[in-house]
C-alpha cells in the first residue's frame, strides 16, 4: 500500500490540490446563530474547490452535525468528507487520524486555533457570533488567496500587462 503523506512545509497559497479542513460552528456559521452562513463563506469554498483543492468539514457536533449544517446552508456539495472533532491527543489537541489517509488537510480553517496542533497550518479567523452580516472573516480570507493565485501563476496567463 502506498501512501501519499501531506507536505505540510507547503505555503497554502501554492498548494493547488491541497486539503482544507474547515469547522462548522463559528467559523463557517454563526456560533449562535447556527441559522445564519458567513458572509463569504460559498465564495470561498467555490473558489477552492475550482482552483483543484479538496474542502472537508469537521464538528466537535459530529460528522452527522456537520454535514447536516453544510445542507442546511446550501453547501454541502463543495465537500468531499465530513467528521467528527471529538478525539484529543496528549496535549489536547484534536487529533485527525481517523480522517482518511487522503483527507488528510494541509491547511485548518478555525476560529478556535488553540485546538491544534502547532505543527499544522491554521489560518485562524474571528469567531462569527452569527448577528454581524458585515463580518469580514471569510471575504479577507479570500481575497488573500486570489491574491496568491494570481501572483503564484506559473505562466502568468491570469493577468494582462
Ligand atoms: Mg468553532
Amino acid at each position: 500500500m502506498s501512501s501519499k503523506s501531506p507536505d505540510r512545509t507547503r505555503g497554502w497559497s501554492g498548494a493547488a490540490d491541497a486539503v482544507w479542513a474547515f469547522d462548522v460552528d463559528g467559523t463557517l456559521i454563526g456560533s449562535i446563530r447556527s441559522d445564519v452562513l458567513r458572509p463569504g463563506a460559498c465564495e470561498l469554498l467555490a473558489t477552492l474547490v475550482r482552483s483543484g483543492a479538496s474542502c472537508v468539514l469537521w464538528s466537535a457536533g459530529g460528522a452527522d452535525y456537520a454535514r447536516r449544517m453544510a445542507a442546511r446552508h446550501g453547501i454541502e456539495h463543495h465537500f468531499v468528507a465530513f467528521y467528527e472533532k471529538d478525539r484529543r491527543d496528549a496535549d489536547g489537541k484534536y487529533r485527525v487520524d481517523h480522517f482518511a489517509a487522503h483527507h488528510q488537510p494541509h491547511v485548518f480553517v478555525d476560529d478556535s486555533p488553540i485546538d491544534l496542533r502547532d505543527d499544522v497550518h491554521t489560518i485562524a479567523v474571528p469567531q462569527f457570533i452569527g448577528g454581524n452580516l458585515a463580518d469580514a472573516g471569510l471575504s479577507s480570507l479570500l481575497r488573500s488567496l486570489q491574491h496568491a493565485m494570481i501572483t503564484t501563476t506559473p505562466t502568468g496567463e491570469a493577468h494582462d500587462g
